[in-house]
Order: C-alpha cells, then structure tokens, then sequence
C-alpha cells in the first residue's frame, strides 16, 4: 500500500456522488473494523460472508479481515435464494454483511448484519492495527466458483495466493503507483477481486470503484478520471463498442491497458477495438481455483484468440486423458501448477482427489500450445463433444456462427443421439430475418459434415452468469423434428 497520504480509492455511487480515500484513512477504517468485528465475536478461522454491490466497505472488510485471520466469503450479489442457501450452509459464515433492504433475499433465518450499523459502530472502536500471525498457507477467502458447469465449489484461497497473483500481475502488466486503475468488475468474483483489488494494494496505484459496469456512464467515468488501466469481461468490450467513435477515441486516449478474461474474447471484438480506441486488449486465463494461469504479453504481440504464455510463477502443462504431456499441436487439458493454486475445494474431498493429481490442478479447460508457445483455449472439457468418435469444440462452430449476418451470439451444446453419441445443435440470437436452414447451410460449406449442427433454436438471450459466461445447461432442450 502506498504512504499514509497518498489518494488511494474514490468511489462513485450510481447517484454520482463521489467520495475519496487516502490509504492512511483505509489503515484505520479497516483496523476499526476489524475491532467492531473482534468485539462481535468474530476470530481467526471463522467465515464472514458479504452480499453487497460493490463498495468501500468491501474493502474495509477484506483488509479487516486480513490484518485477523478471518476468512472472507464473497457472495454473488445477482444470486437469489437458492444460490445463496448453498453457499451459506456450506461455508457456515459467521454472519453475511448486508444492507438492510438486501438482507430481504437471504434465506430464512441466515445469520446477518447491517454494514451500515457496522460503519457507525467503526467510528468508536479502535483505530490501532491488530493482526494475527499468517503465512503463505493460511486461508484468506472462500470464493466460490461461478457455477458455469453446474456445481459451485468453494475454492480455498491463501493469503500466499493472492500475494503470489498480485505479484505475478504487477510484474507481467507493469503496473506501478503512477497507474489509474478504473474498477467496474464485481468485488465477489476473483476477477475483481484477486486481481483488481490486489494490484491496486500492491502496487500503491489509484483506484476509482464504482458500483457496476454501465455502458452509458462508461465514457463519463473515462473522461473524467482519465485512468490507465482497466479489467473487463468480452460482454464489457462489445458493449464498449457500440459507443461513438468520439467517445471511443477520448476513452483510449489517457489508456494505458485493456485486459479482458473470465470468457473467450472474439477476433473479431478485439480487432474492432484496436481499430475504434487505438488499443489491443490484452487477453489473460484464470480461474476461481488458481487465479490467473496464462497471459499475452505486455510486450510483443497479443494474439487474438490466444491467451499467451505461463503467468511468472506458474506452469503449465497440456494432457492427454492418461496424463501423459502431448505435443505441441494436439489438443489436451491445462494442468497447471504454482504459488496461485487454491489449498483445496472446501467440504469437497470427492471434488478436490479429482482435480489435483501429482501434485498439478486440473483446470478442466482444453486447449493447444502453438510452436512459439501461445496456448489457445478451445473450450471445457465437460463442453467437448464426441460424435461418433470425433471431438467437437463448440467454440469453433459458435465463432463461425457469430460471424454469419445477423447473428448476435451463439452457444453450441451436444445432445444425445442413437447412432452418433452426441451430436452439436446451436442456439442462436439473431435477427428476424435470419433463416436458420440457411445458417445450416452455410456453416456445411465450412466445416467439416460432423461438426454442422443437427438443429439450431433461436432463443431471445443465452443465460448467461454475472460475468457474462454462458451457461450451457440452462438453455432449453431441443427435440429432432
Ligand atoms: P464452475 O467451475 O462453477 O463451473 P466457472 O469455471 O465458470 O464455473 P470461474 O472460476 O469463474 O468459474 O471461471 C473459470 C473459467 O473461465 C475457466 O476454467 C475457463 O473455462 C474460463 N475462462 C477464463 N478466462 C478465459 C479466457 N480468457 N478465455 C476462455 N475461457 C476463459
Ligand atoms: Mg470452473
């Protein structure tokens, strides 16, 4: 963190009123915080969760909870009743920090407190730092994965975790104090929070928080606090993208770097943003269990459709189903191993004796490493399809797909068939005037006859999580006609 004085954090509510903090203020907010919080009971170990849109009190709280061993558990603030209950009775907080008007979707009966009656009971406790002795291997978070594939699992992330990401970021993206970086991504996700929040402390730049990504206010809150840096999702740049070149032409100008992860980033998005804000995205892959993996270079060319090479730090190796390294070319699964791997899946031995093996995580995503060393994802391993022996990615179908006029977005999932196994079918949004026999044809001139789809829905929206990922298993079901 930098000096005492130095301006560390301005948050801008969605009603535009700004406030500004110094890293001398956050010292003590957090270590009075972390009193209010010992003075409820609260000890090294427990769980404490947080429901809450993003703000400084988030903040507060991680730093709080660092300084005395309490384990943080970020709760989705999208997620409803359902997603909630199981997170809260599988890490059994202590209580989930909220407002009071949020607290309404918790489950019945789930412990809570209000972080406003937190923020007034700060005001008289302590502000003298108290910390309990940590290292590497001591849990700091309980951050459960997005549940894309269907199981969220709380992932144990160590303080060496996120000091070992942090470094590996500052060091690989160059950041340094004079950096601005401009926060939009949640503060419960590893995205905003292993990454965004930590280069922030560790490098002692500035950071501008704001409570959610909105396209409308993006081109003031550039303009305006004129940052260096900036984290997104794809959704966040295709959204970027539809705003006039004028305001594309004044956000790039204070820019220093774009960085995209947490889902593939299309070609096609990528070159129209070097074209409209003068910037190449720089792509990363990581994951909730081991915060990032692989990352294009800050220097040298960022490949689009690629995520580059081993974050510092982090190996990676690329399996064949018997484990076995293949070569360069062929397709197989990341292992990867370092500093960034999470201590385990919480409550979860099934879970956690079948993705670590000898020693290295399985990431369940498959991907290829090109002859100069780029890795290029290809999807999920549980996403693969095999159709009458053959492997189908679906992202190579639903890249051609998003290509075609009037395709929006596509996802292609497998569906049980008698003869074949599986077979790929795709789901489209698009415009009225999309003929879907047609797109069938077109993608037959393409591709390979086993990977063309059987059928194609059209559907209004593909579900989707709060970062924008698609959730596969959430789209309706299709019948042969
Ligand atoms: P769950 O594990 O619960 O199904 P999830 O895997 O989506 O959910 P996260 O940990 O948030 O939960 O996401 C990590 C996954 O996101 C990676 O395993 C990978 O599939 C995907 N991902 C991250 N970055 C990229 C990227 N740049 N390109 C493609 N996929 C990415
Ligand atoms: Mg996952």
């Amino acid at each position: 963190m930098g000096r005492a004085t130095h301006p560390a954090l301005e948050f801008e509510e969605a009603t535009g009123t700004v406030t500004r903090y110094d890293f001398g203020t956050l010292e003590t907010r957090s270590n009075q915080l972390g009193a209010v919080l010992d003075a409820r009971g609260v000890r090294a170990g427990d769980r404490l969760a947080f429901y809450l849109v993003n703000q400084p009190a988030i903040v507060d709280l991680w730093l709080a909870c660092v300084k005395r061993g309490v384990i943080v558990v970020p709760i989705n603030v999208l997620y409803r009743e359902r997603e909630i209950a199981h997170i809260v009775q599988d890490a059994a907080p202590v209580a989930v920090i909220t407002t009071h008007a949020q607290s309404a979707l918790l489950p019945t009966g789930t412990p809570w407190w209000d972080v406003q009656t937190l923020a007034a009971d700060m005001s008289a406790a302590s502000p003298h730092r108290v910390t309990v002795p940590a290292h590497a291997d001591t849990p700091m978070a309980l951050v459960y994965t997005s549940g894309t594939t269907g199981t969220s699992k709380g992932a144990i992330l160590t303080h060496g975790n996120f000091a070992a990401n942090a470094l590996a970021l500052v060091q690989a993206w160059e950041i340094t104090a004079a950096d601005r970086y401009l926060a939009v991504l949640p503060l419960f996700h590893v995205h905003g929070l292993g990454n965004g929040l930590h280069v922030w402390l560790l490098s002692g730049c500035h950071m501008k928080l704001v409570e959610r990504f909105e396209q409308e206010r993006a081109p003031h809150w550039f303009t305006t606090y004129g940052p260096t840096l900036f984290f997104g999702v794809p959704t966040m740049y295709v959204r970027l993208l539809e705003l006039p070149p004028d305001d594309a032409q004044r956000i790039g100008a204070s820019m220093r770097l774009f960085v995209s992860g947490s889902a593939p980033l299309p070609a096609p998005v990528m070159d129209a943003f070097a074209q409209r804000f003068g910037h190449v995205i720089l792509e990363r892959y990581g994951m909730t269990e081991t915060l990032m993996n692989v990352s294009n270079p800050y220097h040298g060319e960022r490949r689009a459709g690629t995520v580059g090479f081993p974050m510092p730090m982090t190996s990676v190796r690329i399996v064949n189903d018997a484990l076995e390294d293949v070569a360069d070319g062929t397709s197989g699964e990341l292992l990867v191993r370092g500093p960034n791997v999470c201590a385990g899946y919480w409550k979860r031995p099934d879970a956690e004796a079948s993705a670590f093996v000898q020693g290295w995580f399985r990431t369940g995503d498959v991907g290829v490493r090109g002859p100069d060393g780029y890795i290029t994802l290809e999807g999920r391993r549980s996403d693969l399809i095999i159709s009458g022996g053959f492997n189908i990615y679906p992202r190579e179908i639903e890249e051609l797909l998003a290509e075609l006029p009037g395709i929006r977005e596509a996802a292609v999932v497998g569906v049980k068939d008698a003869v074949r196994g599986e077979v790929p079918v795709a789901y489209v949004v698009c415009d009225e005037r999309v003929v879907l026999d047609e797109v069938v044809a077109q993608v037959r001139t393409q591709l390979a006859s086993f990977k063309v789809p059987r059928g194609v829905v059209r559907v209004d929206a593909l579900p989707r999580t709060a970062l924008g990922k698609v959730q596969r298993h959430l789209l309706p079901p299709w019948t042969p006609a």
